[in-house]
């Protein structure tokens, strides 16, 4: 498990409704995943961008690039 998946997992519930069961996402456009990235170089790799949402009410909590380096 790498660190941005703990820090995923420190997440407990929705601060909109309460609700606890969150979800991990992948943004996805019509045509795959969508991917970030760095603006000095967009030539270089890029990442998927993951997410936390609220399984209930659709909240997103936090956004995630997998691979930020
Ligand atoms: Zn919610």
């Amino acid at each position: 498990m790498n660190k941005e998946e703990e820090k995923m997992s420190s997440l407990d519930k929705c601060p909109k409704c309460d609700n606890k069961e969150l979800k991990k996402g992948i943004v996805n456009s019509s045509f795959g995943v969508v991917h970030m990235f760095p603006i000095e170089n967009q030539r270089s790799q890029s990442s998927p961008i993951s997410s936390m949402y609220c399984a209930k009410c659709g909240y997103i909590l936090e956004w995630y690039v997998d691979n930020p380096e």
